[in-house]
């Protein structure tokens, strides 16, 4: 066995890093002056870096470990497949046991009537198969003017090219472009944008944008709607109580495809097993990565409804495929995970346990002289950092000044939270028991104080004109 348990120091690590690794949405040439942290192990909630810090983890990775780190079992089923079959393709017909497995499960939890999934190896690649997979439904339907696919300013849907198209955030565009045939609208982000309407004139009115933008494009031409239930990436923005029902009723009204990504909002994250069941959607395909497997694989895929399955296969080939599509190994791991899910009753800790204990901890940092509001739904929250809460006022330096101080604190006092701008963002494992969520508000409310001391020093604390 070659486990990596002892490793050189440090410096060195950081130096061959800064050498060699081209790192993810990342400054690489700052990066390699500071140097990056470097992660050793796992167990449960808990990371430990490789200068030995005991580091909570209020990310679950990213968003999607789950069951928590260090479970034996999944090793224990990788191992098992990689010795039966390591490796083989779906295409041409062919299949094998994890893919079947893991489609046949997949149908098991889903919503009614979504039976059929197409596999990819993450959330990125699956939102392309959608964008492929719509335009085709339409063709088929004798329907080829229907393109047009309708996303949100600041949603989140990967950053291939198709995911960063769809996707709405315009620094994702800037590098490398933007597919033609994809349109945004408003983002449900009250706390930001709501001026002095109540939220749930707010949630309806960013809803109409899509009547708006179907009517402006011409009904024809639009082929779907994409959205993720909560917006993740964009800084976990829960949307106002009206805001799906309203989409729902226009979407059913002119009769275009509603794709749910719930990459991050699938497989308990919100307390049901899919955030469409947690805001009544009833999506006919829903992207699904990061929790399928709790990470512990690369796997992804589309869950689709039987209607637009039928009509796929009702004309030969659908030209499209990753030579990973449904890979066993990752199949098999996937399924454990689904198991372990299921059998220990992690979504019902979610909604007993862990959703009420966070809630009524974040109604307490929400007194915090620095906080806004604290909101959460199932084990994804966020914080938002005002310097006048009465207002919701942002903040006179540049945005993300102040949440990228915070999130350096956190860091600090070993605890992982991110910032997006001004806002911090978590989503623990869903495994947290209450003592771990009492370290982990700990920490934060720690790392608040040193946050908002600096601000005061530093002036920052001031509101923008
Ligand atoms: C992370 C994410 C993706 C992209 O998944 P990758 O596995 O990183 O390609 C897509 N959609 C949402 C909502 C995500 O959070």
């Amino acid at each position: 066995m070659n486990k990596i348990t002892n490793h050189m120091p440090t410096a060195e690590l950081q130096a061959l890093d800064a050498a060699h690794h081209m790192h993810p949405f990342t400054d690489n040439s700052a990066l390699a002056k500071k140097g990056a942290r470097i992660m050793t192990a796992g167990k449960g909630v808990w990371l430990t870096d490789s200068e030995g810090h005991k580091i909570i983890d209020g990310m679950a990775g990213l968003w999607c470990v789950n069951i928590g780190y260090g479970r034996p079992e999944m090793g224990e089923v990788a191992k098992a497949q990689m010795d039966q079959l390591a490796y083989y393709n779906t295409f041409f017909q062919t299949s094998h046991v994890p893919a079947i497995a893991l489609a046949a499960k997949i149908a098991e939890i889903a919503p009614e009537g979504m039976n059929h999934t197409f596999f990819a190896g993450s959330g990125s690649e699956a939102n392309d198969t959608n964008i492929r997979m719509v335009r085709r439904y339409w063709d088929i339907k004798g329907q080829p003017e229907k393109r047009i696919i309708i996303a949100r300013h600041n949603g989140y849907h990967g950053s291939t090219l198709g995911g960063g198209s769809l996707g709405g955030m315009s620094g994702i565009h800037e590098h490398g472009g933007k597919l033609a045939g994809i349109v945004h609208i408003g983002e449900p982000n009250w706390w930001d944008q709501g001026g002095d309407m109540t939220p749930e004139a707010f949630g309806v009115m960013r809803a109409q944008e899509l009547e708006a933008m179907i009517l402006n494009l011409g009904v024809e031409n639009v082929a779907a709607f994409i959205g993720e239930p909560v917006q993740g990436a964009g800084g976990v923005i829960i949307p106002p109580s009206t805001y799906w029902p309203e989409i729902q009723r226009i979407v059913d009204k002119y009769g275009i495809l509603l794709i749910a990504d719930e990459v991050i909002t699938g497989f308990g994250r919100t307390g049901n097993w899919f955030g469409s069941q947690t805001f009544g959607i009833k999506p006919h395909i829903m992207t699904i990565a990061k929790g399928l497997s709790s990470g512990y694989q690369p796997i992804g895929g589309s869950i689709v409804c039987d209607e637009v399955a039928e009509v796929l296969g009702s004309q030969g080939d659908f030209n499209h495929g990753y030579t990973y599509s449904g890979h066993p190994v990752a199949a098999a791991v996937a399924l454990e995970n689904l198991r372990i899910l299921q059998e220990e009753k992690v979504i019902e800790h979610v909604q007993k346990v862990a959703n009420p204990y966070l809630a009524q901890k974040f109604a307490e940092l929400a007194e915090h002289p620095l906080v806004g509001e604290a909101t959460l739904v199932g084990l994804m929250g966020s914080i938002a950092l005002t310097p006048d809460k009465a207002t919701r006022a942002k903040f006179a330096a540049e945005t993300g000044t102040v949440g990228y101080r915070c999130r350096e604190r956190c860091f600090a006092n070993d605890l992982i939270m991110r910032h997006v701008g001004d806002r911090m963002i978590i989503a623990p494992p869903l495994v947290i028991k209450p003592e771990e969520i009492d370290v982990l508000i700990a920490r934060a409310k720690t790392s608040l104080d040193e946050c908002l001391q600096g601000l005061k020093a530093d002036g920052l604390m001031v509101a923008r004109a």
